[in-house]
């Protein structure tokens, strides 16, 4: 289908100019867009009707990925670039995992990170990673009035964040991880890199000895959208990544997790998939521990 009528696109190359041209409008009226690969599908559909379509491509200010005191990334970063940047490493491999494996070619490189957490679909990979590596997200309003949302509050549910109308998303940032950190995500799904059934992201923390001193875990593909999962937290902390140790971790989170059934997967099949997912994905992120 094509969009219904659109009234005004203008493509800014400020912050302040797009916040300018979307106070002009009603709440709502006009929408960011940024790689479009999930606004347009909407447009098309005519579930989202903008009057005004503001194009973020044009502000450098809101690309790249920077690492002064933790890790920034500008919420128009796309997936190719953060999948293809190996300063993601250790505590922040998750990432690059997740964003190497969204969609196809054509979605990774048109799609950011700030259109994914934004967007906050269902079963999405991105927010459920940031959420799992404990992020927080930089709004700023028209006013100049900027603040730091932490991912858990951010994310509300599916296709609803905490995301003021006269806010943008400027970036993702993440706080410094004390000691040896590592982290990695790995999804299912019916199709290879489409949208997952299950995906699990597991972050560790380790002391000099390599014992799990904090531990993260987080679910995408959940119909309540991402989830933190600490049910397993007593059996990994404490434990070098020991099998029996992860098993555990993972059938107490299966236990746990509101997990539905629905025409993709059954419940039984999601709960078997994050104990097996989970304990190899928490593998990974106990082997790639580093300083
Ligand atoms: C074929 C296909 C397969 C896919 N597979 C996967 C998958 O496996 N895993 C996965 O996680 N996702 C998948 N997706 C979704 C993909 O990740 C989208 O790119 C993402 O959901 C939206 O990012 P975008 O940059 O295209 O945002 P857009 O579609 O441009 O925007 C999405 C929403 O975010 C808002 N927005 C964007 N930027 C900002 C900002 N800076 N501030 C405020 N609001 C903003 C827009 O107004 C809009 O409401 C897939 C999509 C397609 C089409």
């Amino acid at each position: 289908m094509f969009p219904a009528h659109i009234e005004e696109y203008v493509r800014p190359t400020s912050v302040a100019d797009a916040l300018a041209a979307n106070a002009r409008y009603e709440d709502g009226e006009a929408m960011f867009i940024a790689g479009g690969q999930s606004l347009m599908q909407a447009i098309k559909s005519r579930m989202a009707r903008p009057r005004c379509l503001i194009d973020l491509q044009a502000i450098e200010a809101l690309k790249g990925i920077g690492f002064e005191q933790g890790l920034r990334i500008g919420a128009m970063t796309r997936y190719v670039e953060i999948a293809g940047d190996e300063r993601l490493r250790g505590a922040y491999a998750a990432l690059r995992d997740a964003a190497a494996h969204v969609g196809d070619r054509q979605v990774r490189n048109r799609g950011t990170i700030g259109g994914s957490c934004c967007w906050n679909y269902v079963a999405s990979c991105t927010p459920a990673v940031v959420l799992g590596l404990g992020g927080t997200f930089n709004l700023v309003a028209a006013s100049g009035a900027r603040r730091a949302v932490p991912a858990s509050e951010f994310l509300i549910g599916p296709l609803e964040t905490a995301r003021r109308p006269d806010e943008m998303l400027e970036s993702v940032a993440f706080a410094p991880v004390a000691g040896r950190a590592g982290s990695a995500y790995r999804k299912w799904g019916l199709l290879k890199d489409a949208l997952p059934v299950v995906g699990v992201c597991v972050q560790v923390t380790l002391d000099a000895a390599g014992v799990c001193t904090a531990a993260r875990v987080s679910l995408s593909g959940l119909s309540a959208g991402a989830q933190m999962a600490t049910a397993g937290d007593a059996a990994l902390v404490g434990s070098k990544g020991e099998p029996a140790a992860l098993e555990r971790a993972f059938a107490a989170i299966a236990d746990s997790a509101d997990v539905q059934a629905d025409k993709w997967a059954s419940e039984a099949y999601r709960q078997q998939l994050i104990r097996t997912l989970g304990a190899d994905v928490a593998a990974t992120a106990f082997a790639r521990a580093v300083v």
